[in-house]
């Protein structure tokens, strides 16, 4: 097929004339954001080679690459997960799927100041920030098992161009960004260290930066283990919030975190977060809870609706089941007794964790019910197993004074 131009639709035109003039200090979060997509292509190419293993014959090693061109000044952010085909380049790279994200944009726009784009990823147009550094930005995709490859290209500025390309890698998808004159630190290989270990360490696909020739081997950059597997004690805080940031693009402080292993009758590991700001789309009308679904380390679904409750729904991180079959699909997953016994056992966790909070730091807890109180007070109709465990944990206005009581 031979070259297209199309549009960027309204909304990401808008977003991408905010996002390349940006005067903004955190530029190199376009990395953590093209990191953090090319780990997702990973992880969901993984998942489907469970039921179809020929789609990674022979390279099931994934990994991330970064590599640089000093001269052009150019960044290139390869991966070899799940790729893109000429429709999914088009949608994905083109338009804005989530719902809020036209609020967003609005937002920034309104504002007289410098745009703040730290909570970018938080909008689903992560990919949009590699526009803050780059002149113009390549995407070469194939989609895993297809035959063509692709190539995207944009400078930002209204439009792309797609077409069919030979220059594709074999599977996955390979970012090249020339850099705009004064982004030129991004090609710096202690500027690219300094960078993965802050935002991406956690990341547990290998990211390597490779040697810019003289025979050196390439470098990885990261502990390329997943995060909630290492030993508590071996986690910063920073750590943790970083992954919480990927994981539930959030871009606050947790309020809260539990980190555990469950080693009974079932074994899994839980690293779940409580946001100490409302997500954007916590009244959306699905009512759809955040928290990612892996088996032995293998992700899943992050659409595991039995997993947790609706009244959890503010809850971020991700459940590891040892018990769970690999290959078990979405759909046996909807009635499964085991995927009912974690999530029972999870909410208890929960539930009770809230309740220390509530009782040895109630000014703090107060700020938990401001945000999501009228969530977990769903659960008091809702689930009528729990309704006693819920009940001490809300707070009301009382007439005695600005203070929250209990019942
Ligand atoms: P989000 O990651 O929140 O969905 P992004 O703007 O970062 O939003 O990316 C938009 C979409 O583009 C992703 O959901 C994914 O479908 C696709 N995409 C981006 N980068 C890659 C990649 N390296 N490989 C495969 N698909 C990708
Ligand atoms: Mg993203």
């Amino acid at each position: 097929m031979t070259e297209q131009t199309l549009s960027f639709e309204a909304e990401v035109a808008r977003l991408l004339d905010i996002v390349a003039n940006a005067l903004y200090s955190n530029r190199e979060i376009f990395l953590r954001e093209l990191i953090s997509n090319a780990s997702d292509a990973c992880d969901r190419l993984r998942y489907e080679s469970l039921t179809k293993p020929e789609l990674v014959a022979g390279d099931g090693d994934f990994q991330v690459t970064l590599s640089v061109d000093a001269k052009a000044p150019s960044l290139t952010i390869a991966d070899n997960g799940i790729g893109m085909s000429r429709e999914e380049l088009v949608g994905n790279l083109g338009t804005i799927a989530r719902s809020g994200t036209a609020a967003y944009v609005d937002a920034l726009e309104s504002k007289e100041e410098a745009a703040d784009l730290t909570q970018i990823g938080q909008f689903g147009v992560g990919f949009y920030s590699a526009f803050m550094v780059a002149e113009q930005v390549e995407v070469y995709s194939r989609r895993a098992g297809e035959e063509t490859g692709w190539r995207w290209c944009s400078d930002g500025k209204g439009s792309f161009t797609v077409a069919e390309s030979e220059e594709a890698p074999a599977r996955g998808t390979r970012i090249v960004v020339r850099l705009k004159k004064d982004a030129k630190e991004f090609v710096q290989a202690d500027r690219l260290r300094e960078i993965v270990r802050t935002y991406s360490d956690h990341i547990a696909i290998p990211i390597r930066l490779e040697a810019s020739g003289n025979g050196e081997a390439a470098e990885t950059l990261n502990q390329a283990s997943a995060l909630w597997t290492r030993q508590k004690s071996q986690i910063s805080d920073e750590q943790y919030k970083e992954f919480y940031h990927h994981v539930g693009h959030g871009f606050d402080e947790p309020w809260m975190r539990l980190h555990f292993k469950a080693e009974g009758v079932i074994e899994y590991t839980g690293l779940i977060f409580v946001p100490s700001a409302k997500p954007f789309d916590l009244f959306d009308p699905t009512r759809k809870h955040r928290v990612k679904l892996y088996v032995k380390r293998v992700f899943i679904t992050d659409e595991c609706d039995e997993l947790l409750p609706s009244y959890l729904r503010f809850l971020r991180g991700v459940i590891d089941s040892e018990d769970l079959p690999l290959n078990i699909s979405r759909e046996v997953l909807q009635d499964n007794p085991l995927v009912r016994k974690i999530k029972s056992a999870v909410v208890k966790r929960v539930l009770a964790e809230l309740k220390k909070k509530a009782e040895k730091a109630p000014e703090d807890y107060a700020r938990f019910w401001d945000e999501f109180g009228p969530v977990l007070k769903e659960g008091l109709y809702e689930d009528p197993d729990q309704k006693d465990k819920i009940l001490p944990l809300c707070r009301f206005h009382s007439t005695a004074g600005e203070e929250l009581t209990s019942l």
